[in-house]
């Protein structure tokens, strides 16, 4: 009956899960054929010899021509995990290692974790059977530290080169000394063991073979890395010249033609524009999917509900139209979602974060509508100020996106600018490390143990200001000694947690505050994006519905409210469900009933999760470092004391005219309107973060009194005077 079915919102459910034996074979058929007809199984044999006969190779080929799934197979199955051995491939984004690994592994015919894993900031999947491991380079970077010879690899991928981010760059410059090192490492032990033979030894000959066998014997213990870089972009040069001329190959990709289109004049609200292109498309093109690019999560939640709204007024018959987000604080299963097809007569819209740009491939993409903007980090070392900002995107960028158009078949692409905008784009993006606050780097570097940092063998230098103001800021957080070495116990703890450096040092001082406990929970709701969820249609009830948890102190205490009370929803099921054996049943349970919490309380469940995950592991490094975990209960003063000893840095005090300046760099700033203090004429704040978007706002703010500050930072506040 149609009333109740219009009634009813459209639920889809994707029939692509494999039901029978049949529906298996027949997906491993379609699987099997898919990656025959990639560009990169033509090449096969060639690739693998040129890794054979290269230690490093600098791989370039078009996105989607099966690079990042295909290689680690190829060289999997032509032996190259001898021993245990493991082929590790980092990308720049969670998001690709986790799609990536989940195909390659049904691809193999495996369970994740299993021969194929992922390991990501907070997240690992992989077990002592992984063979082929994709993880982020931050996470690379992070296991240096503990193993630096990185031993248990026999191949290194660096993927996605051409993203430039900070932990790429860096991780080059580290294999390059790995790589170095383990060459060493075999000539150094053959030389002892040499040493030995020839006392044992009198035969001459005899001498000769022992010294093979044992040149054999240690090259197996110590094979060389085998290192390869890849990138989608065409500056293979660059990398080959600093890795003194290595050999680089490229892979052909196929790219059909994509007609792009122009606007006519500057539009005014770029997402208003992208809704309207997405329903032109939808109502006049013929079939294929449409990949948006927006600049984050937010934008995208927005826009979703946007195109639903408009879709209630379309007639039924015209109302097939999906949309499937993808960024990167996504869940897993969701992120998925975009490599299913639509169901039949559906159009899928696909919104995505720049992500979708050389990252993950996503099939079945005939129309791209690109608004021109990305987000980016931008630091000013001399302001010591780092921002999200939104930035046009590069000419590189442009091509990029409009050639995820063309994969299959002829594309169209839609720029949500004049075309004489284009021409005054950057030709390239800029490099990550030339923007971005280096502190976290520097300290993992002096953590290795690399120790000149200006004199580090960096890909492109970032600006020796730079440097020296992540220095200072690594000084005045009490993890660098007066002559610039990592501070024991300070320093060393602060490297060891896989946090920002302010993060790391509040958690440090929190133990002797008395508030590790809260200082724990605070630091796992910053970590996440959006904990409260605030659609504009109900945007009033999500108000009050916020008050409940709001603390007059700030947004730090708000959030370490809202975790308390979602906690103790569950110890109270516990409780009840204490006589429920079936642990299953019981996590089942509990689950649903803190979704339906959030829901009421317009909380985001699953950001609440994911900080409930980083929760436990940060719980984790910080008990096994030995730091006492108490409560400060009640007297949150001790809290905010904290906040400012740690966050010191981040301090803002008020001004006459209503706004702040923010202390260490004298912006002049105002509180976000999320702040539960956006109201309140607070004398002096600490904020988490100062974001710039129309204006510049400190986000997550707490209220301290100034005089802590001279008091708790002597070392810098006595210094500005
Ligand atoms: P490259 O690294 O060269 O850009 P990829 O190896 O990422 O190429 O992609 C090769 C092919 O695999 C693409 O056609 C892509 O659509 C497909 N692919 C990648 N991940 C998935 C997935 N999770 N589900 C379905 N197809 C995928
Ligand atoms: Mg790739």
């Amino acid at each position: 009956n149609t009333t109740q079915s219009r009634k009813q919102k459209p639920v889809l459910k994707f029939s692509n899960q494999p039901r029978s034996a049949a529906d298996v074979i027949a997906r491993r058929e379609i699987i099997k054929r898919q990656r025959e007809s990639l560009p990169i199984a033509s090449v096969k044999e060639r690739l693998v010899q040129e890794v054979k006969n290269h230690d490093i190779l600098i791989i370039v080929g078009e996105t989607g021509s099966g690079k990042t799934t295909q290689l680690p197979q190829f060289l999997f199955n032509a032996g190259f995990c001898p021993d245990g051995k493991v082929i590790g491939i980092t990308q720049p984004r969670r998001v690709a290692a986790v799609t990536v690994a989940k195909r390659v592994a049904e691809e193999c015919g495996v369970e994740l974790g299993q021969k194929v894993g992922y390991s990501i900031r907070f997240d690992d999947n992989t077990s002592s059977s992984t063979r082929i491991k994709y993880m982020t380079d931050g996470l690379l970077l992070r296991e240096a530290l503990l193993d630096p010879y990185l031993s248990r690899y026999s191949v290194i991928i660096v993927d996605e080169a051409h993203e430039r981010t900070v932990h790429t760059d860096v991780l080059l410059g580290l294999l390059k000394n790995v790589q170095r090192a383990r060459v060493k490492s075999v000539n150094d032990h053959v030389i002892v063991n040499n040493k030995k033979a020839s006392n044992s030894i009198t035969n001459e000959n005899g001498k000769g073979a022992e010294c093979t066998t044992l040149l054999k014997q240690c090259q197996r213990k110590f094979p060389p890395l085998k290192l390869i870089i890849m990138s989608a972009s065409l500056d293979a040069r660059l990398f080959s010249e600093y890795f003194g001329g290595a050999r680089a190959v490229h892979v052909e990709g196929r790219q059909h033609h994509v007609d792009v289109f122009y606007t006519l004049h500057a539009e005014t609200d770029y997402v208003d524009a992208a809704l309207i292109t997405i329903f032109q498309i939808h109502l006049e093109e013929g079939p294929g999917d449409i990949l948006v690019f927006l600049t984050g999560q937010e934008e995208i939640e927005g826009v979703e509900r946007l195109v639903q709204e408009q879709l209630q007024k379309l007639p039924e018959e015209r109302k097939k139209l999906l949309t499937v987000p993808i960024f990167s604080s996504l869940p897993s299963e969701k992120q998925m979602r975009v490599f299913m097809p639509a169901p039949a007569g559906y159009r899928k819209v696909i919104l995505a974060t720049n992500i979708a740009e050389t990252s993950v491939t996503i099939p079945g993409i005939k129309f791209v509508i690109d608004p021109g903007f990305v987000k980016a980090r931008s630091y000013d070392p001399v302001k010591g100020m780092e921002s999200l900002i939104i930035i046009p995107t590069s000419k590189a960028q442009a091509l990029q996106r409009s050639g995820r158009a063309g994969r299959e078949g002829p594309g169209k692409c839609f720029r949500l600018y004049p075309e004489s905008e284009f021409e005054k784009l950057e030709d390239s993006t800029k490099p990550e490390i030339k923007r971005c606050n280096l502190s976290n780097v520097i300290l993992q570097l002096k953590a290795l143990g690399i120790d000149d940092i200006i004199g580090f063998d960096f890909l492109e230098k970032p600006s020796r200001a730079a440097i020296q103001k992540s220095l200072e800021q690594l000084f005045l957080l009490g993890a660098l000694t007066d002559d610039c070495k990592l501070s024991d116990p300070v320093g060393h703890q602060m490297a060891r947690l896989p946090l920002d450096p302010i993060y790391s040092k509040a958690l440090i001082l929190a133990s002797q505050f008395n508030c590790l406990e809260e200082m724990l929970i605070a630091v796992s709701m910053l970590s996440v994006e959006s904990i409260f969820y605030n659609p504009r249609e109900k945007s009033a009830e999500a108000k009050t519905a916020k008050k409940c948890f709001a603390s007059p102190d700030g947004d730090h205490l708000t959030l370490i409210n809202v975790y308390r009370a979602a906690d103790e929803l569950l110890q109270k099921r516990r409780m009840e469900l204490s006589t429920e054996k079936n642990e299953k049943n019981i996590k089942g349970k509990n689950e649903k009933i803190v979704r339906k919490w959030c829901k009421e309380n317009f909380i985001n469940s699953r950001s609440l999760k994911h900080a409930c995950d980083i929760h436990s592991q940060i719980r984790g490094h910080v008990e096994q470092m030995g730091l006492p975990i108490s409560s400060c209960g009640d007297d949150t003063l001790q809290f905010r004391r904290c906040l400012a000893a740690s966050f010191f840095l981040n301090a803002a005090l008020k001004q006459p005219e209503g706004t702040y300046r923010a202390l260490a760099s004298g912006q002049v700033v105002q509180i976000h309107p999320t702040s539960v203090l956006h109201q309140s004429k607070l004398e002096c704040v600490i904020f988490d973060e100062l974001v710039q978007t129309s204006q510049k706002y400190i986000r997550n703010t707490t209220r301290i009194d100034y005089l802590w500050l001279t008091e708790l930072a002597p070392h810098y506040y006595a210094m500005q005077g």
